[in-house]
């Protein structure tokens, strides 16, 4: 009899563990970059984000004035400080070289490399001056994951309630949109349509309690950039959707020691 409960106990343990161990996804910030030859939001990041399996690559993409797409993070491009959203891709971009030697790429050539590969994409928009811009960014944006047959395989995300509205209703619910500032709460979010919270480390270890509010909602967790082992094991300690990361096989490893299945 005695036996029998011992036994009955392992296995309710071992539910539990199951049960509560959820799958977390790795998403290579700007690409797996650290990797010899790549630099940041390059095709070569992209590609070296899928050649270790993550879930996911997350990239940076800009309206240039004369309405090319491109895919870079700062504002401005590096070393002329020429606003992106006001550059002229021709004369402002195309003579411009990434510390890899590449030049800033086209989104169109980004998207084209990642139809050759597994791993998913998050699209996030910037945050353009001009409100109409933006939302022609968007639907651009979306048109061309189409296009390319990326559309299913893309989530979206960025800091802009402008962005973030017009990508929810060109989305209409097929596709996830997330919201980075963090001055939103996951039940704010849940009325405009997101489909969950991307916040910064800082922002969920002050508050905490959002993750399980999300998930209450039936909304998911992402949460960026996690590099440091403390604030890797904190997101796995706390039940994150998503791990957003400039060293993605640190996370890998880590998951693997904890135990945890990745998306
Ligand atoms: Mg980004």
């Amino acid at each position: 009899m005695k036996k029998d409960i011992f036994v009955c106990m392992v296995f309710s343990i071992a539910l539990c563990t199951s049960l509560s161990a959820e799958a977390i996804g790795v998403i290579a910030h700007r690409g797996n970059w650290k990797v010899a030859g790549a630099t940041q939001n390059t095709i070569k990041s992209l590609q070296a984000a899928d050649s270790i399996n993550c879930y996911a690559s997350e990239f940076d993409v800009w309206l240039t004035r004369d309405k090319q797409m491109v895919v870079y993070h700062d504002e401005n491009v590096y070393p002329t400080q020429c606003k992106v959203q006001y550059a002229n891709y021709e004369k402002d971009i195309a003579n411009i070289r990434l510390t890899n030697g590449d030049k800033i790429p086209f989104l169109s050539a980004y998207l084209d490399a990642a139809t050759k590969l597994n791993t998913r994409l998050v699209f996030e928009l910037k945050v353009h001056f001009n409100d109409v811009n933006e939302r022609e960014a968007v639907r651009k944006g979306i048109e061309m994951l189409k296009e390319k047959g990326l559309y299913d395989k893309t989530d979206f995300i960025t800091f802009s309630q402008n962005a973030l509205k017009e990508f929810i209703r060109v989305t209409a619910g097929e596709r996830p949109v997330y919201y980075l500032r963090g001055d939103l709460t996951p039940a704010q979010l849940k009325e405009m349509g997101a489909a969950g919270i991307d916040y910064n480390t800082k922002v969920l270890r002050k508050n905490p309690q959002w993750i399980e509010e999300c998930h209450q909602l039936g909304m998911k967790v992402n949460i960026w950039t996690v590099d440091k082992p403390e604030d890797i094991q904190w997101s796995i300690d706390n039940n994150v959707d998503y791990i957003t990361t400039n060293v993605p096989s640190l996370v890998k490893e880590m998951l693997k020691k904890n135990n945890i299945h990745e998306d």
